[in-house]
């Protein structure tokens, strides 16, 4: 069984870190959107379900879902949504249907190119305002300050693709390519017209890039306001990479490996 519903498999870190994110006050989600995982010590994921809330999320609402079955559905042109759902269902508990989020191939790619111990997605309304724009694709293409680049690092652009086994499939090969390009996977991904991706050692890394990339965003949305963006050279953002205390502050705020 690709999915299964065993709550004492799922953490307090990661409860707690599901309801921080789902705080009303930092308007990253709302309802039941968003999701997170946490890498098990056996490889598999506690992944949130499908119609959890976030911030009143308990380990109930988490399944435990198997990597290589997934991966291979994202690797198959074949796979259809039907099938998709099919795998994420964890069974009737409770007098409740348990599934996992329709979203939980995003958790799966990151896996599949490096084992990663926490994965937030969410859909700020200050980022989604800026990539819902037509400044979408090249938004966040420079950092606007430098503890932004501390944090978030050189975030990834995904464009829009229907959640599900689409969006699965083109985020995988878009990670992908950005893994080999760069040598290592990023913290932050820009989903178009959807939301964000943080990818951290530790969940107070996913938690510190997810509310640093709405900071950028906001920064931003009043910059393009005040009549546009001035970014940051690539020349001092080159510097930057350069600097030992750079990796080691980035290290220590958004849990890069
Ligand atoms: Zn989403």
């Amino acid at each position: 069984m690709t999915a299964e519903w065993n709550p004492a498999l799922v953490s307090d870190e990661l409860i707690t870190l599901t309801r921080r994110l789902g705080d009303p006050a930092h308007d990253l989600v709302i309802l039941a959107e968003g999701n997170t995982s946490q890498r098990l010590d056996d490889g598999r994921i506690a992944v949130k379900a499908s119609g959890a809330n976030m911030a009143t999320s308990t380990r109930d609402d988490f399944v435990i879902a198997e990597v290589p079955p997934l991966a291979a559905m994202i690797a198959s042109s074949a796979t259809t949504q039907e099938e998709l759902t099919s795998a994420l269902d964890a069974g009737q508990h409770e007098g409740a249907r348990r599934r996992g989020s329709i979203e939980t191939l995003i958790h799966v790619a990151v896996q599949t190119i490096a084992p990663t111990a926490f994965v937030a997605h969410t859909h700020p309304t200050a980022v989604v305002s800026l990539l819902a724009s037509v400044h979408a694709e090249t938004a966040f293409d420079r950092p606007v300050y430098s503890d932004e680049l501390v944090v978030t690092g050189k975030p990834l652009f995904v464009p829009y693709a229907q959640p599900g086994i689409e969006l699965g499939q083109l985020f995988a090969h878009r990670l992908d390519a950005y893994a080999q390009s760069e040598g290592s996977l990023p913290s932050l991904v820009l989903l178009g017209n959807h939301g964000i991706v943080a990818i951290a050692s530790s969940a107070a890394g996913a938690e510190a890039i997810s509310l640093m990339a709405v900071k950028g965003a906001r920064v931003r949305l009043a910059a393009y306001a005040a009549g546009g963006v001035a970014a940051l050279s690539a020349e001092s953002v080159a510097h930057y990479f350069e600097r030992e205390d750079f990796h080691e502050r980035r290290k220590n705020l958004a849990g890069t490996a």
